[in-house]
């Protein structure tokens, strides 16, 4: 079985056929989906999903190019929804250094601690977006001892040196489609660096596609490519790759 650990499925680009989409996953392999939010709009469009789909998880928390939609009143609701026994962590949260059109970068710290210290208040893993921001993330993960917070480094885009660092906290790599595109040798590396257990299959659906796929809308049916990936890397089968990052998701979301 294949676990999603990312994607954002109330997207308007599933607008069109969503529920046959979902339904379709579970004949498909498709085991689990996490659903994780970036705004405040999509604690209710996620919530949702979790209420009518068994298979499908939540992520509640705000995106670092979101930010400025939090202030002490609107934060209680990323807090209410994250404390729902289906929301099993706290994401996609960090920082993007990145786009441009982001808060400034002391707004972005200031709420990716806030929403740390949810997570430790909660006891559930976060899952962190971090785009051109590696020291900073790695700082912050220090101070807030995110070690013993836990979570994943969603599509894991930095060096295997970094990889080293973010392992050393006990973090999980989320691995998706970058693994297959032509300029992907950086990534390769991490794949084959990483110790097995801890990687984890993610989509960023509708984003991110696999090759021969890149450039068209993204879904968890295209993690078979990603799979592959990994496991001509790693000189292993398919079905252990998907057995593993099976087994390292449900760890991940502490899923017993
Ligand atoms: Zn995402």
């Amino acid at each position: 079985m294949i676990f999603d650990t990312h994607a954002h499925y109330d997207d308007p680009a599933f607008d069109g056929d969503r529920d046959a989409l979902l339904r379709s996953f579970p004949a498909a392999g498709i085991g689990h989906v996490t659903n994780v939010c970036c705004t405040l709009r999509s604690l209710k469009t996620t919530r949702e999903l979790t209420e009518a789909w068994d298979f499908l998880y939540g992520a509640a928390g705000i995106h670092p190019e979101s930010v400025g939609e939090l202030s002490e009143e609107t934060f209680s609701r990323v807090r209410e929804t994250a404390r729902l026994p289906k929301f099993v962590a706290v994401g996609e949260i960090g920082l993007d250094y990145y786009e441009k059109e982001a808060p400034d970068r002391e707004t972005q710290k200031k709420w990716f601690r806030r929403q740390l210290d949810l997570a430790r208040e909660l006891g559930k893993p976060v899952v962190i977006h971090s785009r051109e921001a590696a020291k900073d993330t790695l700082d912050i993960l220090r101070e807030a001892r995110g070690g013993e917070i836990g979570g994943v480094i969603h599509c894991f885009s930095y060096s295997r040196e970094m990889a080293r660092e973010y392992l050393g906290l006990g973090f999980f790599l989320g691995i998706g489609g970058v693994s297959t595109y032509k300029n992907a040798r950086r990534l390769l590396e991490v794949i084959r660096y990483a110790p097995m257990d801890r990687l984890v299959l993610e989509t960023d659906s509708p984003y991110l596609a696999p090759e021969p796929h890149r450039g068209t809308r993204n879904s968890s049916l295209n993690l078979p490519l990603v799979v592959r990936a990994i496991a001509e890397n790693r000189g292993m089968g398919a079905e252990e790759v998907e057995q593993q990052t099976w087994e390292n998701a449900r760890r991940l979301y502490r899923i017993s």
